[in-house]
């Protein structure tokens, strides 16, 4: 019989995992042009169950792929939340209902919820247009890092090289395959081979809490079924997630009784069944009734919530998504934690492989989103540990409250919509000058807010303008050009934005508006400016200039996102929005040498 040799090839990223973090990253670096593979070991997408909540902030992430109207399309819309609570009657009576979101500033305040498989399609469509397929059943089976330091300090060398193996080879070709990588993203879960190949280990512990999740039809006459409902009752505590159609998700408190096997001391899905979740569940939701038309998926598991000690090697194989963190799935954050760690890393190495940036902008990955995820581990211990404790009653008057948990519920709302993620200090998060755009936060995602088009009034949202593109954004805040004086000022930074010693031809070499998109945004009125009136470093292209100004009807834009962004509306300012659309740093017109001063601290010439 002939030896098959084994494949070689190269690429410059290897994703490895296909659930939502793997496609995230994937997706965005096909959309900046990456050469990218993604690998997956299932030999189909998911079908049915897993994650299902998409929050705020993720579908502002959506958007800027230009994605969400297929998620709009397909999805439930989560607006309200009730909370039950025990009834002097017995069973559960209602004591609350607020809004599911309560970020005001969410451009999306509700939750959308679709599950999994779904999602994920969306996702593949997305790739597929860029002409990358998963490949599987694929898996890796060794990887070696070189430690060769000349080797790992060259941004465009191979040094991770992974043997790949085709599960279902066709007989007579080869199984596998030796890939050498510049950059290797391990998306793959809460079991992550490439976690465990580089020795990271999770610290953390496992919690005492058992869950069931049961997705279903239901038949019911809980008069709160089609909204997020918070069920806390003396036999037990359950959630209800509405679902796209008619489906609604239940997660189910469980007992060491109900699920663990006594002889492994190990949750065993093997002890439970969805008609056995369900007879808990009933007891809950007493005196409503509720049984299923339909079970669509179910499982059971126990709350791990850890965080990886590192979140890369070298900033040369990194992990992302349940790879290094993992944490309970009632407060609907896994799946947008995973995606938003990719969508916060691929623009780094898309940076760098354009040679644009140094390696040290891919430190940043790691100090934001272990610090993130840090976070989140300790928003799903307060909530879980209020959610699984009994009740306060006339029986057990030192139980948790309707009023704890509400405040717990509310004042978690900025962080768990995602809204509310604020990026420390770092190369990218200068707040030296914050206080010229006050309200913009340095560090946290530019705020929503319609300014009109100064060519033809249009009114556009300003995160519509500012695509996951792999670009800089440098918003100029022209302030009132209509005033002498602050036209001379704006002169003045345009000459400065011209030479090549400042950052936007320095960095932005012959085309600067590959690596920068520069949108200029005056508060004078649409009835005193033309875009023609503004110098021609502000209008790479006319669409560029735009007006805080209301729109011909004044209803979408009304004039107000100076001072929504805390800017002076005379003087203006600028602001760097970073590619994932969050605020790196403001400066004042005077000030250039300090964006300068940003840009030269990663990015090169
Ligand atoms: C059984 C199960 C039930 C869940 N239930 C819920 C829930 O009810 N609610 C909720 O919010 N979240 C739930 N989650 C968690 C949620 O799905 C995750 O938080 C989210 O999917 C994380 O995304 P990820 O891409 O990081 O990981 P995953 O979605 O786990 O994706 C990892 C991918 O990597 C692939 N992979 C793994 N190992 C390898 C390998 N060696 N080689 C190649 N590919 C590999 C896997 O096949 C998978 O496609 C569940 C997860 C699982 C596994």
């Amino acid at each position: 019989m002939p030896v098959l040799l084994a494949k070689e090839s190269d690429v410059d990223v290897l994703v490895i995992g296909a659930g939502p973090a793997g496609l995230m990253a994937a997706s965005s670096l096909a959309k900046a042009g990456v050469n990218v593979r993604i690998i997956d070991q299932r030999p189909n997408k998911v079908a049915a169950g897993q994650a299902d909540g998409l929050q705020p902030r993720t579908l502002e992430v959506f958007q800027s792929y230009g994605l969400l109207h297929h998620f709009e399309e397909q999805g439930n819309q989560l607006h309200m939340v009730a909370f039950y609570n025990p009834s002097s009657k017995g069973g559960v009576e209602r004591t609350g209902r607020v809004q599911a979101i309560n970020a005001s500033t969410a451009r999306y305040p509700f939750e959308i919820t679709l599950h999994q498989g779904a999602i994920e399609a969306i996702f593949l469509d997305f790739l597929a247009s860029f002409g990358v397929q998963v490949e599987r059943p694929v898996i890796p089976t060794s990887m070696q890092l070189s430690a060769d330091e000349k080797e790992l300090k060259d941004p465009q060398s191979h040094p991770v090289k992974i043997t790949l193996q085709n599960l279902d080879a066709k007989a007579g070709q080869p199984d596998t395959e030796i890939v050498h990588a510049k950059y290797v993203i391990g998306a793959d879960g809460a079991h992550s081979w490439v976690r465990k190949a580089l020795g990271i280990s999770m610290e953390g512990e496992q919690s005492d809490y058992i869950w069931g999740v049961l997705d279903m039809v239901p038949e019911t006459d809980f008069p709160d079924i089609r909204n997020k409902s918070a069920i806390h009752s003396n036999n037990g505590s359950c959630m209800v997630i509405p679902r796209e159609g008619d489906k609604i998700r239940l997660y189910i408190q469980l007992t060491d009784t109900d699920a663990v096997n006594p002889l492994t001391g190990r949750v065993d899905k093997e002890k439970m069944s969805a008609e056995k979740l369900l007879q808990v569940a009933k007891k809950s939701f007493y005196p409503y009734t509720i049984q299923p038309k339909e079970v669509e998926w179910w499982t059971i598991y126990g709350i791990g919530q850890r965080v990886a000690s590192k979140f890369s090697a070298n900033e040369r194989v990194f992990i992302a998504g349940d790879a290094c963190h993992t944490h309970s799935p009632k407060g609907g954050q896994g799946m947008n934690a995973s995606m938003i760690d990719t969508h916060n890393l691929t623009w780094k190495i898309a940076h760098v492989l354009r040679g644009w940036a140094n390696m040290s902008l891919l430190k940043t990955y790691e100090y934001e989103r272990r610090k993130y995820a840090q976070d989140l581990i300790y928003f799903d211990k307060t909530f879980s540990a209020l959610f699984s404790e009994k009740p306060a009653s006339e029986e057990n008057q030192g139980g948790v409250t309707h009023e704890q948990f509400l405040e717990a519920f509310l004042s978690f709302g900025l962080f768990t919509s995602g809204i509310g993620i604020h990026y420390a200090p770092s190369a990218i998060v200068n707040t030296k000058h914050q206080s010229h755009a006050s309200n913009l936060i340095i560090g946290q995602r530019i705020l929503p807010s319609v300014f009109i088009r100064a060519a033809d009034a249009r009114p556009f949202e300003i995160q519509d303008l500012i695509p996951s593109d792999a670009r800089f954004k440098v918003l100029v805040f022209a302030g009132d050009i209509t005033e002498v004086s602050q036209m001379r000022r704006l002169r003045v930074l345009g000459e400065k934005l011209g030479k090549p010693e400042h950052f936007y031809n320095k960095f932005g070499g012959k085309e600067p508006s590959a690596a920068f998109d520069l949108i200029t945004i005056s508060s004078s009125k649409k009835e005193q400016v033309d875009a023609t009136d503004f110098p021609e470093v502000f209008r790479p292209h006319l669409n560029n200039i735009l007006l805080d100004d209301e729109d011909m009807h004044a209803r979408v834009a009304k004039g107000t996102g100076y001072d929504t962004y805390g800017i002076d509306r005379a003087r203006g300012a600028v602001v760097v929005v970073r590619p994932d659309g969050y605020v790196g740093m403001v400066a004042p017109f005077e000030d250039v040498a300090d964006i300068d001063q940003y840009f030269s601290s990663f990015m090169t010439v």
